[in-house]
């Protein structure tokens, strides 16, 4: 089969891989779909460390089961995974902070993962839940989005909102977030540099969408009366992003900085302007197994739009392309083809 290696810091190639074979109580996958992630594109530059290379990446994946060796798994049935691997049984798996498991082993960052045309999924892993199947009634197209839609639903849940939100950038990542806040009656402005994107966020049903220019930020300034009440960057956060993201906020008003951050890059703050500004600072990231089980709920009650999200396919063999896409923010999202 062909599969998408991360070598190392910026060495991606196509291999041909054999289908993995299964353990007593695997599951084997076959991938229709997988989402490329901000999170793999900043681990090949070198941004971010919490990948085991040689892998195969892709965690956001929509596949069906076509082998089991495991009782509970069905072949036919339609998958997606919870990619965090994690003990189940210290106590930040039983808080559902799966995510600071010491033992945590990463679906397409530590063990292979879904830029291929099958992936194993461990026993393990589906003794423990993270092997999540759903209706037949959703699409590849959406089910992609289960994890990432999880974590949006996870970070809401975090950040302190009141009455407005502004949310930097209308990738994937930010349409999501401008549906959420709007489902939670928020009124909603997005602010992103590019016109496609600017018109997605239309598309999903934003109040009002800015470009990032001095004089457009002036503008959203006066109109929200000297900010909005809580920021939510989706961006990546550069030094451009954390001031934009100072600026829009008013006085008391919370920042969350889910988007990741080039290497090295660092918050620099004045203490005592802080202090008096009041500002509410504070970061998100991943998703809980409560947070992906909302997900899959809204999913399956059509509660989100997805499709104007979905825009450009690449085929395995065409994996630097559609990173490169990506990269450049061409689209929305990016997502590889299976076959
Ligand atoms: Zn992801
Ligand atoms: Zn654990």
């Amino acid at each position: 089969m062909k599969a998408a290696v991360f070598e190392e810091t910026g060495r991606l190639s196509v291999q041909d891989k054999p289908v993995p074979s299964l353990n007593p109580g695997d599951a084997l996958i076959k991938v229709d779909l997988c989402g490329i992630c901000a999170s793999d594109l900043a681990a090949l530059n070198g941004d971010i460390t919490d990948y085991s290379p040689p892998v195969v990446m892709g965690h956001e994946l929509a596949g069906v089961i076509v082998e089991s060796r495991h009782p509970d798994v069905k072949v036919g049935e339609k998958v997606t995974v919870n990619p965090m691997l994690s003990c189940g049984d210290c106590d930040s798996c039983r808080a559902d902070l799966d995510k600071y498991c010491s033992n945590i082993e990463g679906i397409g960052h530590d063990i292979d993962g879904g830029y291929a045309e099958y992936l194993r999924m461990p026993k393990h892993g589906i003794d423990t839940g993270k092997l999540i199947t759903v209706p037949d009634t959703i699409s590849p197209e959406e089910l992609i989005f289960l994890e990432p839609l999880g974590c949006c639903i996870n970070a809401m849940r975090e950040t302190i909102l009141d009455r407005s939100v502004a949310i930097l950038g209308a990738g994937p990542i930010g349409l999501m977030f401008t549906q959420l806040s709007k489902k939670a009656e928020l009124q909603t402005f997005v602010l992103e540099p590019l016109a496609h994107r600017r018109s997605a966020a239309d598309e999903v049903g934003v109040d009002a969408t800015f470009d990032i220019t001095a004089e457009q930020v002036e503008t959203f300034i006066e109109k929200t009366d000297g900010g909005v009440d809580t920021v939510i960057s989706a961006t990546v956060n550069n030094q451009r992003a954390i001031d934009l993201a100072f600026k829009l906020v008013r006085r008391g008003g919370c920042v969350n900085f889910f988007g990741l951050a080039p290497g090295g890059q660092e918050l620099r703050i004045n203490l005592e302007h802080f202090h008096y500004m009041g500002h509410k600072l504070m970061a998100s990231w991943a998703f809980s197994r409560w947070s992906l089980n909302e997900s899959r709920q809204m999913l399956i009650d059509d509660e989100i739009k997805l499709k104007p999200l979905l825009t450009d396919r690449f085929p395995i063999e065409g994996i630097i392309e559609g990173f490169e896409n990506a990269r450049k923010q061409g689209g929305v999202k990016s997502v590889l083809v299976g076959e």
